[in-house]
């Protein structure tokens, strides 16, 4: 079989090598170039890819069973899996540059897999069906075509239904490097240091070779905050919160990018059939964020694209029809993907109503965030949150145990914020920060290439 990928980001690369690894030529389009020889790869059109990933156990299982290769080029690198205490893997702990880069090498040198750099306009269609994809003007052939670009996907035809929400969240973002010899700050979860507040997240993530991520993450709406995205103001701000300051203290790390920020984030879900069934456009597939997209708080978007391009390479490997497959595809992902992004839908949006003062509503069902919250106080329901929270069951698993959860929360327990600044504060901070150095503060430069 031949086939046509576009879009070379985690979900692409991984469908084109596990195709080719099946006996399938497959070409992958992409418009960025890929990986440069030397320094910074800057990938167009992924404006998420120098932000902090942690990519979730799954990801090391998928990669451990079907590329080892990546796996130990990634760990070759300096990523880390950690695992819990029964061996299983739990996080992978690297820069989403060096995840890509990794895949990207080896479906490169891969026997079957073309890679070829070019922008994917639109699609061929005849009689129906699509029999081609236009690249800069001329049309690739092949038997299947395959969408996988990502969370704005706009190639294919707009048929497609889109369920979306805005997840109301605000995030900035800076690439640090521990100094020679120093470890990094006080860690209390896998991912590094996660301090969840009434009103905003503060997180470091642990990457690969010695970087890590500093994350701020709020709801935008007291616009003190926008000067986070100063370098000056970002560096008060992380020094002012307990444990984060240790990671970012001038003696221990140097940043290595500029303050990213990243706001009007949607989760997103694009079915592939009408309502009875058929394809919008038979002869093609999508998958990954070209199918559905999540917020970036649970970290679970590649974990969903990898998931999604297994199930996808096998049904391709059957060798049914192009669309028959579509159509068994968007299924799978009616059962499997969908209740993930019905999951973010809810979580995002009653954290957008507590993040804006809001108290826990106790008259309706609990968002699956706080139901994991509750089982600090109530270890009877790990037995469901936990394999929830390793996302071997589907968020309907926590059916069962809310109403536990709720019994807490109505009761008047609360998770206890960590030590810190309020919302508020951090935004006094800010605002402090931004009228020392005013106007004349340099914009964020990284202080190490
Ligand atoms: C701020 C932020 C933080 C995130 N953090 C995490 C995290 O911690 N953990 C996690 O698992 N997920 C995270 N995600 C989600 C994760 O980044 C996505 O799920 C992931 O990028 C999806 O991979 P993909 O291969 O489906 O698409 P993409 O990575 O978007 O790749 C699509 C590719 O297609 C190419 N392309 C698009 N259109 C065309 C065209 N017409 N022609 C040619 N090429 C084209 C693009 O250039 C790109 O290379 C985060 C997302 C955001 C926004």
């Amino acid at each position: 079989m031949d086939a046509v990928i576009v879009g070379a980001g985690p979900t692409g690369l991984y469908t084109a090598v596990a195709l080719a690894r099946r006996g399938h030529r497959v070409t992958v389009v992409d418009r960025d170039p890929g990986p440069p020889a030397t320094g910074r790869w800057h990938r167009r059109g992924v404006m998420q890819f120098h932000h902090a990933h942690a990519f979730r156990g799954p990801v090391a299982e998928i990669l451990r069973d079907e590329m080892p290769d990546v796996l130990d080029r990634l760990l070759a690198a300096g990523a880390v899996v950690e695992n819990d205490p029964v061996g299983r893997p739990i996080a992978l702990l690297c820069r989403r540059s060096t995840f890509d880069a990794a895949l990207y090498a080896i479906a490169a040198v891969e026997p079957g897999v073309s890679m070829r750099v070019g922008h994917a306009d639109g699609v061929r269609v005849e009689r129906g069906r699509v029999t081609g994809v236009i690249v800069d003007g001329a049309a690739l052939d092949a038997d299947v075509f395959v969408d996988a670009t990502g969370r704005n996907s706009r190639f294919t035809p707009r048929t497609r239904t889109a369920v979306d929400g805005e997840c109301g969240i605000v995030y900035v973002t800076r690439q640090y490097r521990l100094r020679d010899g120093l470890p990094p700050g006080p860690v209390n979860a896998p991912i590094g240091l996660s301090l969840g507040y009434d009103r905003h997240f503060a997180i470091a993530f642990l990457h690969d070779d010695r970087t890590f991520s500093v994350t701020f993450a709020h709801d935008g709406a007291d616009s003190r905050l926008r000067a986070l995205r100063r370098a000056d103001v970002f560096a008060a701000a992380a020094a002012a919160v307990p444990g984060l300051g240790e990671w970012t203290e001038p003696c221990r790390s140097a940043p290595t990018s500029d303050v990213l920020p990243a706001g009007r984030i949607h989760n997103r879900y694009r079915a592939q059939t009408d309502h009875a069934g058929r394809p919008w456009t038979p002869g093609l597939v999508s998958v990954g964020d070209a199918v559905c997209t999540t917020t970036p708080l649970a970290g679970r978007g590649v974990t969903l694209g990898l998931q999604q391009a297994r199930r996808l390479v096998d049904l391709l490997d059957a060798g049914h029809d192009i669309g028959d497959i579509t159509a068994e595809f968007d299924a799978w992902c009616s059962d499997a993907i969908r209740p993930w992004f019905d999951d973010h839908c809810h979580s995002d949006a009653d954290r957008q109503r507590r993040w804006a003062g809001g108290d826990v509503d106790v008259t309706r069902a609990l968002p699956s965030d706080l139901i994991v919250a509750a089982a600090a106080v109530a270890p009877e329901i790990t037995a469901s949150t936990d394999p929830y929270a390793r996302m071997d069951a589907l968020p309907a698993s926590l059916e069962s145990v809310e109403p536990i959860a709720r019994a807490h929360f109505a009761r008047g327990w609360r998770p206890a914020p960590p030590e810190g600044p309020s919302r508020d504060r951090l935004a006094e901070i800010c605002a402090r920060a931004d009228r020392v150095t005013g106007t004349t503060a340099p914009t964020s430069r990284p202080a190490v290439a």
